[in-house]
């Protein structure tokens, strides 16, 4: 099969478009036909090396993944179907994962990240990872929808316990997470703010419902926040930026706040105050993917279009570097795919 691989670790360069062994599905196993595969910041960290972590090379990255059966490998699918993969891979036997907690099994790992993914013709999954994709969604926009929905969803409804009537804030609306938090916290009745770092930005995150944009570049975010909350700051802070942004989304938090957190793009460290924290009643709130129950329960809102993602650009597999570069620059809005003919 074609597929795009990196050697060894470096800028996009390294990213070759070339022959690799076809995957071969073990017992309990399906092989799938890729037809989209969805970029993450995961792709980026991998190809440039990550401390700590060794990925097997040469690698082929890819975590969002729709296509065809090719192997039903027991799943119930018949061959040619057309499915799209839970990005989360786990054991399916420990406590956790009989549990619905899939997310939380030792052996949890992310599709593309210590296994090969979606950068590629083919790709193998284990069977409970097919999920049916509704008639008239296209493949690019199904490969644009598992990990960043499934995330948010987690992010929100699991951990921060999101309700009706609340006030959210959405950092950097023009990520992945970000476009996926904005629609969800609407669909469940929430008022959202969202910054972004242009005007062409902050107007599509308008269109996806943001009640109000703030420019993080321009304005006081906090400042801000207390102008639009009459003081009071709001009930949820979705974060994922990380460094850069902590101390200011910490202060965005009304009493009995939740602050929660999927990503430290920026880098890891950050501060907090402890008297504002305990005086506040704060929550600080960990959140990694989501559960395969959880990504089905997003499933018919997705069928039914009340949750849309957003598609910045699509790059055919030969141009993954392209299209690495594009999230790198943090040029786009939403997710950019790639797309195999
Ligand atoms: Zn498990």
């Amino acid at each position: 099969m074609k597929a795009v691989r990196f050697h060894e670790h470096g800028d996009v360069s390294v990213l070759r478009y070339e022959d690799a062994p076809d995957p071969r599905p073990a017992v309990g196993e399906a092989l799938v036909r890729v037809r989209a595969c969805a970029l993450n910041h995961l792709d980026l960290w991998q190809r440039r090396g990550m401390e700590r972590v060794t990925i097997p090379l040469p690698h082929i990255s890819g975590a969002d993944v729709a296509g065809e059966v090719v192997e039903p490998g027991g799943s119930g699918f018949t061959a040619g179907a057309r499915v799209m993969l839970q990005p989360g891979v786990s054991c399916g036997r420990c406590r956790a994962c009989v549990s619905g907690r899939d997310n939380e099994c030792p052996t949890y790992t992310v599709l593309g990240y210590m296994n090969e993914g979606g950068y590629a013709e083919l790709v193998k999954v284990p069977a409970a990872n097919l999920v049916a994709l509704p008639g008239g969604i296209q493949f690019f926009e199904a490969a644009a929808f598992p990990l960043t929905f499934l995330t948010a969803w987690h992010m929100l409804l699991t951990r921060a316990g999101l309700r009706a009537g609340e006030d959210v804030l959405v950092l950097a609306a023009g990520s992945g997470v970000g476009q996926a938090a904005i629609q969800i916290a609407k669909l469940h009745g929430a008022r959202v703010f969202a910054t972004a770092g242009t005007e062409e930005k902050l107007a599509k995150a308008r269109d996806l419902g943001v009640d109000a944009g703030i420019n993080h570049h321009t304005e006081d975010l906090p400042k801000r926040i207390r102008e639009l909350t009459h003081g009071r700051g709001v009930g949820i802070v979705v974060e994922h930026v990380g460094q850069a942004t902590w101390e200011r989304s910490v202060r965005c938090l009304a009493r009995s706040g939740r602050l929660v957190t999927c990503g430290a793009t920026t880098g890891a460290a950050g501060t907090i105050n402890l008297q504002f924290l305990f005086a506040r009643q704060l929550s600080l709130l960990g959140s990694y993917m989501g559960t395969k129950g959880e990504l089905l329960d997003a499933m018919p809102f997705f069928a039914s279009g009340q949750l849309k993602p957003a598609v910045d650009r699509v790059y055919p597999l030969r141009e993954a570097a392209e299209a690495q570069q594009r999230l790198e620059k943090a040029g786009q809005f939403g997710k950019v795919v790639l797309t195999i003919e």
